[in-house]
């Protein structure tokens, strides 16, 4: 296993499930999307146990980049292109209303994850990228969302020195540490009755005669009302409509040891191809360039991809004011991607009580949240009218 660098630090780990029990509500998977729902479940009263595989942000929380982005996959004119102006717009305002919700939390819980939202920057690679954002900073800006362009002596010298001429400021956008804020969420879960078991990975779901969900685990088994499977990319191993609508995508990063800090801003470049950020402490964390070899950057394994590590470690050569830092941490991350970029949400088709979310498409900390509250409004028998927004029902 690789190991990234939000995830190399102690934490206590939670007894698995061994034997039987019974809850209201069962979760599986403890990333971002199962903690939200944890957190809203614990907010209704319900009796509710989560199952995690291994640890507590194991899977493509704890590797990721720390982005909290506007916005699905697709640059806005793009989204407009595919999904239609109206249902972009609504779509990109979810991602803003997440971002919002995810703050709120961070105050309310009091979570240490060294949140910060001064935006983004995203970067042209060349002259055809550079028009795909000046038409969509226009989009957002006609659709009432802030997005400020800025070319050439606007543009920091940083990247002028590195090549690149055009670059949108997506100014509502954050960062943060993705692991602890995902440790934080949980410990408020917790404190308010929710049972948490890793190393319990979930062999299979069932609804019973009755509308019951018996969930297995190698050592227990749980019987509630409600299972809710929050596995992403691994959610078609036990759902198996998902198999085929949500694909596993490897994705590589690199952590540096503390260097002077010349990013002020998390970098999306390359359609988000290449991204990077400094930490407070000045490491810089660099992720991308899975188009180099797309076809071998797919399937479940945790493995490094030594090209595209080097094509990585070399792209730090172009700024040299970082000072040619020690490269500290090399890892791997899995998410799962959807046949049409947008998260798969809500009852899984042909079962009364097991809900899903998967399919987050290298986005999750733009969609994430939302989709695991979602859930619990839904197990709540809320209607909200986000939820027809991302529904597994427009891919019967
Ligand atoms: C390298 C990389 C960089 C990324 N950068 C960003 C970024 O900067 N910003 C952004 O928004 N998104 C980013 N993403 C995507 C983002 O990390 C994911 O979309 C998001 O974390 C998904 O959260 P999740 O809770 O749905 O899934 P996960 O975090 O993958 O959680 C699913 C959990 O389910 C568990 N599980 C699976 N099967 C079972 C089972 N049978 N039983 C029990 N548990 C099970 C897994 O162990 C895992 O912990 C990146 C992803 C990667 C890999």
């Amino acid at each position: 296993m690789t190991t990234s660098l939000w995830l190399d630090r102690p934490e206590r780990r939670r007894s698995p499930l061994i034997g039987a029990a019974e809850a209201d509500v069962v979760i599986v998977g403890a990333g971002v999307c199962g903690s939200a729902a944890a957190l809203a479940l614990s907010a209704q009263g319900l009796r509710v146990r989560w199952l995690e595989a291994s640890g507590i942000a194991s899977g493509a929380t704890g590797r990721n980049a720390g982005f909290i982005l506007q916005g699905n996959v697709e640059r806005y004119d793009r989204a407009v292109a595919l999904l239609g102006r109206e249902r972009a717009r609504a779509i990109h305002a979810l991602t803003l209303d997440n971002h919002r919700r995810m703050r709120e939390v961070i105050e309310a819980l009091h979570i240490d994850c060294a949140y910060r939202q001064a935006g983004s920057l995203q970067l042209a690679n060349g002259p055809e990228e550079a028009e795909e954002l000046v038409r969509s900073a226009a989009l957002l800006a006609e659709d009432g969302f802030e997005a400020q362009l800025l070319a050439g002596a606007e543009l920091p010298a940083v990247y002028r020195e590195a090549g690149f001429e055009v670059a949108v400021h997506m100014v509502r956008d954050g960062e943060l540490d993705p692991v602890a804020f995902v440790r934080g969420a949980a410990a408020g879960a917790e404190a308010a009755g929710v049972i948490l078991h890793e190393d319990s990975p979930v062999l299979d779901i069932d609804e019973l005669d009755g509308g019951e969900v018996r969930v297995r685990t190698a050592g227990g088994e749980l019987r509630a009302s409600m299972a809710l499977v929050c596995g992403n990319a691994w959610t078609g191993t036990l759902l198996p409509w998902f198999k085929g609508k949500v694909e596993p995508v490897r994705g590589q990063m690199l952590a540096t040891e503390p260097a002077p800090r010349i990013f002020d801003l998390p970098v999306y470049a390359d359609h988000g191809y290449d991204y990077w950020r400094q930490t407070p402490e000045g490491r810089l964390v660099l992720g991308g360039w899975r188009n180099l070899d797309p076809g071998a950057e797919v399937g479940y394994e945790d493995r490094l991809h030594d090209d595209i590590q080097l094509k990585m470690t070399r792209f730090l050569d172009r700024f040299p004011g970082l000072g040619g830092p020690r490269i500290s941490h090399r890892w791997s991350g899995i998410m799962g991607f959807s046949q049409d970029g947008l998260p798969i949400v809500g009852p899984a088709p042909g079962s009364g009580a097991i809900l899903a979310a998967a399919g987050f498409t290298g986005h999750g900390f733009g969609f994430a949240w939302r989709a695991g509250e979602l859930l619990a409004a839904a197990v709540a028998g809320e209607a909200d009218p986000d939820a027809a927004l991302l529904s597994p029902a427009r891919l019967r």
